[in-house]
């Protein structure tokens, strides 16, 4: 598949990183799937050891890369797996172990001070842990290099090329539109924002059925695919024809164990659409956070929560929950679309959920920054919330210690969500405005949905940039404008 001398010798010695990668991954779905309790200290110390041999496998491959970087005349797929290695090379060779070490050990400390203080509801436990993890991000910006303002390494790591610029751009359009949306929305009426299946009881078995028969209507293909249960949904890919999720049964409220598969299905979609050739390669995995997001936001969403698709799934739904007899599909339309403001992320609708990334990110900008003080963060957080939702935080459990990216080091993540819905309404567009969604459900069938996707998106795996990626499928990039207009036309039409 490379005729290049050099990019093949890169692609035989990148077996072994590729190994090591695959069985870490094989690992992490054990941790967080069967694992006993007791497995959690020696998984730590071989998933740590694995990651340092992976480590160092990389960084030998550094003359080749160089080597490669000076040839010319490569084609695109060349040139992808010499710019991917070369992001590697640039996080191991720039910010040395002892800082990696460091943030190591000082997340698994917070991560366990997190839950208690979350469990508490006091940020003054937590706010010593933030700041040395906003202390050790800072130096990783240093370490890493960056223009303009620092922050922009750290949201290099997780979407590769996306800015300060970029984000504000998208933001400042996305928040003040979306107020005046939701304000419209709420007045309307037609949406409402609690309904009576949220308190109903499930069978787990019985959930377990909605969902492995949901599963086939997505056409996902059983000998390359695998579901299992976790208390945080998840998927990972382990190999290209070797891609697993997770949902969850939580007892009640059907729709979040429901959305959840759809939601994990979108990303397994993506990883099982990648091209096979590029499969044990550095491009083999998906462009970026924000596109595999994306993917997952496309079906849970636009596909998921559609009328369509409530219709296709409803013989499914009506034969395995009874209690679902006294509701018409309207109503569990409805019921899979409420709107309501919520102090809490992961319980956000499709209307409100980027006022919650938004805050996250104005507030990490600021501190990293250094233009706000980790103990006024909550404060910030309270004041941004209020202004979003005209609703306060009544405690730091509800407002700023819900999540646990930042007990883990991760600044620079939460932006990926939205993009994912801005992304996932860029495809909406290019699909006649949802039209070929509707044809294709109506018709039963998401194959054309998917074939659709592989051969714009998926195929191409992590060659391009996600920019990139988008200017070639979309002819721009993450366009708000998209996300507003499928919005408006869903809310308000
Ligand atoms: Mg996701």
């Amino acid at each position: 598949m490379t005729k290049n001398p050099v990019v093949k010798d890169i692609l035989k010695r990148y077996a072994q990183v590729w190994a090591l990668r695959h069985s870490m991954a094989v690992l992490g779905w054990d941790t967080e799937t069967h694992m006993p309790e007791g497995g959690a200290r020696p998984r730590g110390i071989a998933s740590g050891q694995l990651a340092v041999m992976s480590q160092q496998a990389t960084i030998e491959m550094e003359g080749l890369v160089k080597k490669a970087e000076r040839s010319k005349g490569l084609d695109d797929m060349e040139e992808g797996v010499v710019r991917e290695l070369r992001r590697s090379l640039d996080y191991y060779l720039k910010v040395p172990p002892e800082l990696v070490d460091e943030i190591q050990r000082v997340t698994t400390e917070a991560t366990v001070v997190w839950r208690k203080a979350r469990k508490k509801s006091d940020f003054k436990l937590f706010e010593p842990h933030l700041e040395k993890i906003v202390g050790l991000q800072r130096k990783v910006a240093d370490k890493l290099g960056y223009e303009k303002h620092p922050y922009n390494a750290l949201l290099d790591l997780y979407e590769e090329g996306f800015t300060v610029a970029d984000a504000d751009r998208v933001y400042s359009r996305l928040i003040p539109e979306s107020k005046r949306l939701l304000a419209r929305v709420t007045q309307a009426g037609v949406f409402p924002s609690k309904h009576p299946l949220e308190s109903a009881s499930y069978e787990t078995e019985a959930m377990v059925k909605v969902n492995e028969e949901v599963i086939r209507v997505l056409d996902m293909p059983m000998d390359r695919f695998r579901m299992d249960v976790s208390t945080h949904p998840f998927t990972t890919q382990i190999a290209s024809d070797d891609v697993r999720i997770t949902t969850r049964y939580e007892g009640k409220d059907f729709k979040s164990s429901l959305y959840s598969t759809i939601h994990e299905s979108g990303h397994a979609i993506y990883g099982l659409g990648i091209d096979q050739k590029l499969s044990y390669t550095p491009v083999g995995d998906g462009a970026s956070f924000g596109i595999h997001e994306s993917q997952s936001r496309f079906w849970e969403n636009i596909v998921g929560r559609s009328r369509e698709f409530v219709k296709l799934i409803d013989p499914i739904l009506r034969k395995n929950l009874p209690f679902l007899g006294g509701y018409d599909d309207e109503q569990l339309y409805l019921y899979f679309n409420t709107v309501r403001k919520n102090f809490i992320r992961v319980e956000a609708d499709e209307l409100t959920y980027n006022f919650h990334t938004a805050l996250r990110y104005d507030v990490e900008k600021k501190v990293i920054a250094g233009d706000v003080k980790v103990a006024e963060v909550p404060s910030l957080w309270d004041d941004t919330f209020e202004d979003y939702f005209g609703l306060r935080p009544k405690n730091d459990a509800e407002g700023v210690l819900q999540d646990i990216h930042w007990s883990g080091g991760s600044i620079g993540y939460f932006a990926t969500y939205t993009l994912g819905n801005v992304v996932a309404a860029m495809i909406w567009h290019k699909m006649k405005d949802g039209a070929l969604v509707r044809e294709s459900l109506l018709e039963g069938d998401v194959v054309g949905l998917k074939e659709w996707l592989k051969t714009n998106i998926h195929r191409y795996g992590a060659i391009y940039t996600p920019k990139e990626l988008q200017e070639r499928a979309f002819g721009e990039a993450y366009n708000p404008e998209r996300l507003l207009a499928y919005l408006n036309r869903k809310f308000l039409a």
